[in-house]
């Protein structure tokens, strides 16, 4: 599998092959290139971005990112963030939610009405 490394700016071009429980990685300039290629054979990470509702603040939705979480968690965020609304006010960086799978924190302050 090629890959490009998206950990940091470099963007090394690297090739993951993986023989029964054996994965070979080829490309990477760290150790870090090493680990994101593996996670994305074996058990991929990312970190999502939206908006929730949020009740009673000044602007009626809030935007938020989630710490980084696993991709085969998507289908539990997307169900958590249609049922979850949230009171104003909320400041940046505040933990609007959080579970044994993924924690959602807030990227913009709203003041309360
Ligand atoms: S392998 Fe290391 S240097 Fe290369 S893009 Fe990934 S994090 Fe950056």
């Amino acid at each position: 599998m090629k890959l490009i490394c998206i950990i940091c700016p470099m963007g090394c071009e690297l090739t993951a092959t993986q023989s029964n429980d054996i994965i070979d990685v080829t490309g990477h300039l760290c150790p870090r290139g090493e680990t994101y290629a593996r996670d994305e054979l074996t058990d991929p990470k990312r970190i999502y971005t939206g908006s929730i509702t949020c009740d009673g603040g000044t602007l009626p939705v809030i935007s938020f990112k989630t710490a980084t979480m696993r991709k085969a968690d998507l289908p539990h965020l997307k169900q958590v963030m249609r049922q979850l609304t949230v009171p104003a006010p909320i400041g940046l960086g505040d933990v609007l939610y959080q579970d044994d799978k993924l924690t959602v924190i807030a990227t913009r302050t709203i003041g309360r009405k």
